[in-house]
């Protein structure tokens, strides 16, 4: 199929693009799976206009809905390749189609690193997050441990303090800037020097276990241990993710490769989908302007 923009990434930033794009009249197609978006099956809290806590599955079966009804084609699939070749895209879906456009958005997220212990995966949403910033109010009064050694997490124990009762805050080594180890002493978090070896609970977390045997008493725990990018098609796109694996874009969402655009988590924190829409429509609108030039 022949587009003027394509897409790839379904979660908020790619189908607000999809949505902006398809509303300039481009030939808009956007390739991913919203159940592959960080928002899927998150409850929101702090989205512009939408009292929460609000499903993100929802915003984004109505995002889908919404790009479907000013014409953008939704493929629920994964890309597998992608290269630019004498000025066009092209694009190969896992279903083996293949898509030529004249600007490409990219808005394939990231994905945050786990810490890979028992009680993880199995608690998770039930007092296991990777995002104080957006959990914080529903830990009121509440026990917490912030794990990780790095300023995201001196960032996410300092904030808890704000919120909850108690916070521990848990890392192997505090490898991070001393004031910001200090903000946190100021703030009443208590600092442990260990690892996490397991989460404990039974409908909810209740517990965390450190390498030394001891038990904390918690309601959560933030794992706060950054994230990766999915910027792998970057590359294949001609375009080099910085150190942090992040793709750099000026204010109309370009980056260095001409016609290639990028939105949301891709492209650094906040980790926040008011962020990646308010990307997703800069970068869609300009993808559009551009495929319109490159005719
Ligand atoms: C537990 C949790 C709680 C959160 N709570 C909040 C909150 O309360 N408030 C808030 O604002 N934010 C919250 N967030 C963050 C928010 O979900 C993200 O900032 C937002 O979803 C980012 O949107 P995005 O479109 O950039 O990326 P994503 O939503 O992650 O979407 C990426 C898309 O790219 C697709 N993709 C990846 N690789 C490929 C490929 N090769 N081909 C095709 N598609 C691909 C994925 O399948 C997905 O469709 C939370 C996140 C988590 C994990």
């Amino acid at each position: 199929m022949e587009a003027d923009v394509v897409v790839i990434g379904a979660g908020p930033a790619g189908l607000q693009a999809g949505i902006h794009a398809a509303r300039k009249k481009a030939v808009t197609v956007v390739i991913g799976r919203t159940a592959g978006s960080a928002a899927y099956g998150v409850k929101l809290e702090n989205y512009f206009g939408v009292a929460g806590p609000a499903a993100g599955t929802a915003l984004l079966t109505t995002g889908v809905q919404q790009a479907e009804s000013f014409g953008c084609t939704v493929v629920t699939a994964n890309v597998t390749a992608a290269v630019k070749a004498a000025g066009r895209f092209q694009i190969t879906a896992e279903n083996g189609k293949e898509y030529t456009a004249k600007a490409v958005v990219l808005a394939t997220g990231i994905s945050r690193i786990k810490l890979g212990v028992p009680g993880e995966k199995e608690f998770l949403g039930k007092g296991v997050s990777y995002c104080a910033a957006c959990d914080c109010n529903f830990y009121k009064g509440k026990t917490v441990v912030v794990y990780g050694g790095q300023s995201e997490a001196a960032a996410s124990a300092e904030l808890m303090t704000k919120y909850a009762a108690k916070v521990y805050w848990v890392a192997p080594a505090f490898e991070v800037d001393q004031t910001m180890v200090a903000k946190a002493d100021r703030a009443d978090a208590e600092r442990i020097a260990a690892s996490v070896t397991a989460i404990k609970g039974e409908k909810k977390v209740t517990a965390v276990v450190l390498a030394d045997g001891r038990e904390l008493p918690a309601d959560g725990i933030f794992i706060e241990l950054g994230g990766r990018s999915s910027a792998d098609l970057a590359m294949d796109l001609g375009l080099m993710p910085e150190i942090d694996n992040t793709v750099r874009i000026d204010r109309r969402g370009s980056t260095v490769v001409p016609g290639l655009f990028a939105a949301g988590d891709i492209t650094g924190r906040p980790w926040q989908v008011a962020k990646a829409v308010g990307e997703g429509a800069v970068a869609g609108t300009a993808a559009a302007d551009y495929a319109k030039k490159a005719e």
